[in-house]
């Protein structure tokens, strides 16, 4: 039997709900369809100017060998994954080609071998059932419908128990390890499986894993921000990836959103959304840097900084950054003193020019923050599976159109996440109908209504036949 055979009758068994035990008797394909990028492609894209990369060049859909299994690792058959910005890095070589990433973990030597090699298999994201696990796999089980996080952690590094993301065996899976989630199979580590939400589709579920977390440990977690009710909290890019995400995350922990965005028609999405102070940042012409781009343009940042306090009453309490180096001096002086500038990412440069006088006078804390620890994980996708997040995909395109997907992202002309589906059909894997009807449709998607764009609509079709249904943990059950 070929392996297109062996994926269809896997694909099939899934969609048919087929008992666990029918699923692990089933042999698995030798080799599986993935969006990679090549080693052969490095000098000739780096060789250009970063603008002049194009991901249509570097960004390939091809047949990649089924990795052998380490005991602590699961292989799932992934239905669907998301674009992350980390996508458009990983295609255009920037800052650096991943392969730099690969070569350092495979020089670790035995398992971590497995990740080097000359093509890299992207995607940080993904949502399917795991179809094998190693021998010292225990909380997950072939069968399961699951969320995969993109936390990749040696669990037995003592700083893992801690604070995974301070060890330094930390890397983000797809990014920074090989064999990621833009592919029909992604081989993780067990401590990345979290309990698929049920009344979600395999999109939508796939779009909620990492810039949820992300947020959730920006803002809602000690490690961050630790938002409070009543909190005033700046966002920049209120409607996209990580954004999207942490105005539901404020509005739902009671804290005040001040929302940054680029175009009327953003603004007006989340004012539907129940934000009520929304900054157009185009429309009000703010340019924070010098002509030369090497200084802060002071009366620009004051300006900025005004427009903030006329809004919130006062400098806010915590700033959502991550543009970087164009916003962080107008960050800084948004804050009221003591406030806090909760970063993960420098989207527009790393050198940040920045008026350290005001941070330090103002006594405002910079907290640098990236992605999150299994357990902020968990509690990020608890508060999707009990619908107090919901997903923000906007988009969903098949994985053969990876290329342009990602290139849609690199442009901004997305708003929230773009969906990849793999061996899922679009608007497929809800086993839950009940909670999700309860929950209702115009709230899980309210985003996507918001933006008003248009869009597959997940759910829309007939709830999947409940054969599916039975094959779910009992866990699942439970806390929906
Ligand atoms: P995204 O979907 O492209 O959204 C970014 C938003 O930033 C855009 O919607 C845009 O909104 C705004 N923006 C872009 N340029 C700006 C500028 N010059 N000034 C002000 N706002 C600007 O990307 P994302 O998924 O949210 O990710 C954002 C950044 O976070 C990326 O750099 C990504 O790599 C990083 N990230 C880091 C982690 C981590 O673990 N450290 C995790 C996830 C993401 P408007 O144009 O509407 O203002």
């Amino acid at each position: 039997m070929n392996d297109d055979r062996r994926t269809a009758l896997l694909v099939a068994a899934i969609e048919d709900g087929a008992p666990a035990s029918e699923l692990a008797r089933m042999s698995l394909p030798s080799t599986y369809r993935a969006a990679v990028t090549k080693r052969s492609d490095v000098a000739a894209a780096t060789a250009l100017p970063e603008e002049e990369r194009s991901v249509a060049d570097t960004l390939h859909v091809e047949s990649v060998p089924t990795p052998a299994l380490a005991p602590d690792e699961a292989l799932v058959a992934v239905m669907a994954s998301s674009i992350n910005y980390n996508t458009v890095w990983s295609s255009i070589f920037a800052p650096v080609p991943t392969f730099a990433f690969l070569d350092r973990l495979a020089a670790e030597g035995g398992w971590a071998a497995r990740h080097g090699g000359d093509r890299h298999v992207l995607g940080s994201d993904a949502a399917g059932v795991v179809v094998a696990v190693g021998s010292n796999v225990a909380r997950f089980a072939v069968g399961d419908h699951v969320a995969v996080h993109g936390n990749w952690v040696d669990g037995e590094d003592p700083a893992t128990y801690a604070d995974a993301m301070r060890s330094p065996t930390q890397r983000a899976w797809g990014f920074e390890t090989n064999f990621g989630g833009l592919a029909d199979l992604a081989l993780v580590k067990a401590s990345q499986l979290l309990p698929k939400p049920a009344h979600l589709t395999w999109e939508e579920t796939a779009s909620t894993t990492l810039c949820n977390a992300t947020a959730y440990r920006m803002l809602i977690s000690p490690n961050g921000a630790n938002l409070r009710l009543g909190d005033r909290v700046l966002i920049w890019g209120a409607t996209g990836g990580i954004g999207s995400f942490a105005v539901q995350q404020a509005l739902a922990t009671g804290a005040e959103p001040i929302c940054v965005v680029s175009s009327p028609a953003r603004a007006a999405a989340l004012r539907r959304l129940g934000v009520r102070r929304v900054i157009d940042r185009r429309a009000e012409g703010y340019r924070f840097l010098t002509d030369d781009g090497t200084g802060v343009d002071r009366a620009e940042v004051d300006r900025f900084a005004a427009r903030v306090h006329e809004l919130a009453g006062g400098g806010v309490d915590v700033v959502f950054e991550h543009p970087g180096r164009e916003t962080i001096a107008a960050s800084i002086a948004s804050c009221r003193p003591g406030g806090a500038v909760v970063t993960c990412a420098a989207t527009t440069g790393y050198a940040m020019p920045m008026d350290a006088g005001v941070a330090t006078t103002s006594s405002v804390r910079i907290i640098g923050s990236h992605f999150a620890n299994y357990h902020e994980n968990a509690r990020a996708n608890d508060l999707v599976r009990r619908g107090l997040v919901h997903p923000t995909m906007t988009a969903s395109r098949p994985l053969d159109e990876v290329a342009s997907a990602t290139q849609l992202v690199r442009d901004g002309r997305h708003d929230g996440k773009v969906a990849i589906t793999c061996l899922g059909a679009p608007g497929t894997g809800v086993t839950d109908p009940w909670r999700r009807a309860e929950l209702g449709e115009d709230r899980i998607s309210a985003f996507r209504l918001a933006v008003g764009r248009s869009a597959p609509t997940p759910g829309a079709q007939s709830p999947p036949e409940t054969s599916s249904t039975l094959a779910l943990p009992a866990e699942i059950h439970g806390i929906i």
